[in-house]
């Protein structure tokens, strides 16, 4: 009797636990902040500049940030293709190119140091000019290492160049730990997607783009900010995802204790654990107990 108490007590804790843990996935609404500012043309530049004689420089990085630019190209082409309100999207491309030597006309310069040390946490920092209204020129900073010396990881390096790049497409933040855009990355052992919030982001950064090709600022009417996810464009990933299912969890759930709901949300189902085994364990000694006794009265 005392068993099946045990039993249906962890049971019915456990099933309390998992729904707690299924809030992880939940987001009530999506929404992301955006920039005023915009570019004034459909095709953005970019240079990747290596720092080959730095003796921290890994030439890997070249390749992860051809790539990270490459991700955004193919998730604004999968949005425009699919929403047929941002399908002006499809005209928004970057156009990334290395050069180690001077090189000018460039509207984004993508540049490495070794860490950042003003700001602990920093791996990635993104800096823009504006002029009434229109991005002139931006600057991104990526770290080879975290403020603690340790080398990034491929993953990290890589989320991190997606995130700049977004800054550079004119997006600030998301309020979702999962989206590649949300502040933190410093956990991250998978790589975030670009995300249908990220691509409806800068399809509003360039809405003037619907307009005409020409930029004219009077296109560019304000928007709320920060924004929400549309009800009939669902939260989804555009880029295939890279690495395996329990790589994305583990990952997700780094990412989510380090929010504060998060944080709550692990003390609680903490909590939770903790009481079932200590139940649990008082239910085996008093059945235990029961066993002993039924056995001496024999
Ligand atoms: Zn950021």
């Amino acid at each position: 009797m005392a068993l099946r108490k045990l039993v249906a007590l962890c049971l019915l804790s456990l099933a309390f636990a998992a729904c707690a843990v299924g809030e992880i996935e939940a987001q009530a609404e999506y929404s992301i902040d955006i920039r005023d500012e915009t570019w004034d043309h459909s095709t953005i530049r970019v240079l990747l500049i290596p720092q080959e004689d730095e003796p921290w420089w890994d030439t890997a990085a070249i390749n992860l940030t051809f790539q990270a630019v490459e991700m955004w190209n193919n998730a604004l082409a999968t949005f425009a293709s699919t929403y047929q309100d941002s399908a002006y999207l499809s005209n928004i491309r970057l156009n990334s190119t290395e050069s180690a030597g001077a090189a000018r006309n460039f509207d984004v310069y993508i540049s490495w140091r070794e860490q950042f040390t003003d700001n602990a946490g920093t791996v990635g920092r993104t800096q823009l000019t504006t002029l009434s209204g229109a991005i002139e020129s931006c600057n991104i900073t990526l770290a080879a290492k975290d403020s603690f010396g340790i080398p990034l990881t491929d993953a990290v390096n890589q989320g991190v160049a997606i995130h700049e790049i977004g800054h550079a497409l004119g997006l600030l933040h998301a309020n979702y730990s999962d989206d590649v855009m949300f502040n933190q990355a410093s956990l991250d052992i998978s790589v975030r997607p670009i995300s249908t919030l990220d691509a409806y982001g800068v399809a509003q950064v360039f809405r003037w783009r619907s307009f005409s090709s020409q930029f004219n600022p009077s296109n560019q009417k304000p928007e709320s900010n920060p924004l929400s996810l549309p009800s009939d464009i669902g939260y989804e990933y555009l880029n295939p995802p890279q690495q395996d299912t329990l790589g994305r969890i583990v990952s997700s759930l780094l990412r989510y204790v380090q929010t504060p709901e998060g944080l709550v949300m692990s003390i609680v189902v903490f909590i939770i654990l903790f009481g079932v085994v200590i139940i649990a364990s008082a239910l085996y000694g008093f059945a235990r107990q029961h066993k002993d006794k039924s056995r001496s009265h024999k």
